[in-house]
């Protein structure tokens, strides 16, 4: 199912879309909005409502320009409309059930087509394949995904899907006295390359080192996505792979999707979806703030305008690779991923924090209040006194006397209930969050 004629044929028009100028893309862009505009207006009752209450019609959004014609639409707001988010008109057999990974306490039930699936799947494959990837070589995956059942104790820990070439590792069984197994199954084959969480490609190299083992890097490439890719991590992945990492910022919902250029940057990959920003900092380089999001290829279940819950830093600037595109510099975890300070400032991009502190293997921060946070940190064996209070230094060279730090040494961080790791745990209500 999942590489069938949707797919190929996606993947095929993105590979000769990949040398559109900026104008023929908005075009697209637009074409491909005006569809899905009459998909939400005829057949989906949420967006039947909005329409007839604003009185307007599909011939009023006849492009990106227009959106602003409509409202944000809001996660709860999902979450509470249930099927009403649903086209009515496709039915059960052409429906693909998925839901979102309730990172944040609700999991929205979603629906694809197969022209949604395929489409998700072709941007995955044109970066893929932009860094020399193909389908049908071996590939390696470590996602959340429980791969085999949580109460075997012994080996294998992987499951291999040969018609796809990948084969795909438990998280759950991974720690230094099963690490061996995974590596030699790394070693059995001729592996393009890895994919999969940062954090869980960071704990394969943690488990090994902890056994006195290296893990063998893939020939082409690392791809990461679904957490935000902090520095820290990236430095480790390729200090241990010697390859290149390319991360990918996409979601659920299927209605957005940024893949890493070779300057490094995020680039939308417009075919497939509309974004705008929310701007909270402006200046001549950047603007920055919540994104929204417009999924172009999702006809089951249209997501237009959605606050995804990141934020991007979007760059004014062309990007000198020559993608005409859409590009941000950074897209910053979801928004809860901030802390506050005592007076009130909200901080942002705190991997910052770690940055060329080589002795600290992983790092959370945790904040329940303004103005105090807390530091969990898993020390390498070389961390001594000086990275403490380089540390230190860094938080207060950022912060001043605006935030009070503990920092909290642990041997492990857990995972949520997916399997993601979490960088910023903010519990600090969403009202005080905002106000
Ligand atoms: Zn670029």
């Amino acid at each position: 199912v999942r590489l069938g004629k949707p797919f190929w044929e996606e993947l095929r028009f993105l590979e000769a879309s990949t040398r559109y100028s900026a104008a023929e893309l908005e075009e697209l862009q637009n074409d491909r909005l005006r569809k899905l505009i009459v998909t939400a207006y005829r057949n989906v009752p949420y967006y039947r409502d909005i329409f007839d209450n604003l009185k307007l019609e599909p011939g009023d959004i006849r492009s990106a320009a227009d959106l602003a014609k409509l409202p944000v639409l809001e996660k709860r707001t999902v979450a509470h409309e249930g099927e009403r988010m649903f086209n009515r008109a496709l039915p059960e057999s052409q429906r693909i059930h998925g839901h979102t990974s309730g990172s944040t306490g609700t999991s929205l039930r979603l629906i694809y087509d197969h022209v949604a699936m395929g489409a998700e799947f072709a941007t995955v494959w044109r970066m893929r394949r932009r860094y020399g990837c193909d389908i049908n070589r071996w590939h390696a995956t470590f996602a959340g995904r429980v791969v085999v059942p949580l109460d075997q104790a012994g080996p294998p820990f992987h499951r291999t899907n040969y018609p796809q070439r990948q084969v795909l590792f438990s998280l759950y069984h991974l720690k230094p006295d099963t690490v061996e197994h995974y590596l030699r199954a790394l070693q059995k084959r001729p592996f393009e390359f890895y994919s999969g969480y940062p954090s869980s490609l960071d704990a394969l190299i943690g488990a090994a080192a902890k056994a006195g083992l290296t893990p063998p890097g893939p020939s082409k490439a690392i791809f990461t996505s679904s957490e935000s890719l902090l520095l820290w991590q990236r430095r480790q992945l390729e200090e241990a792979f010697r390859v290149p990492v390319y991360d990918r910022y996409g979601c659920a919902e299927f209605c957005v999707s940024f893949t890493v250029c070779p300057q490094g940057r995020y680039h939308l990959d417009s075919e497939f979806s509309i974004t705008e920003v929310e701007p909270l900092v402006e200046n001549a380089d950047i603007v920055q703030g919540p994104l929204l999001c417009t999924g172009l290829m999702n006809h089951a279940m249209p997501f237009i305008r959605y606050r995804v819950g990141d934020v991007a830093t979007i760059a004014k600037t062309p990007c000198s690779c020559g993608n005409p595109s859409l590009s941000a510099l950074a897209i910053d975890g979801r928004s809860e991923d901030f802390v506050l300070t005592h007076d009130g400032v909200r901080l942002g991009r705190l991997d910052h924090l770690f940055k060329d502190m080589y002795a600290i293997r992983e790092s959370q921060i945790l904040q329940d209040r303004p103005g105090r946070m807390k530091i969990r940190i898993v020390r390498a064996p070389e961390y001594g006194m000086a990275d403490e209070e380089q540390l230190l230094r860094e938080c207060s060279k950022r912060m001043g006397g605006n935030m009070d730090v503990e920092l909290d040494y642990v041997d492990s961080i857990p995972r949520n209930a997916a399997g993601k790791f979490r960088a910023v745990i903010n519990t600090i209500p969403d009202a005080q969050r905002y106000a």
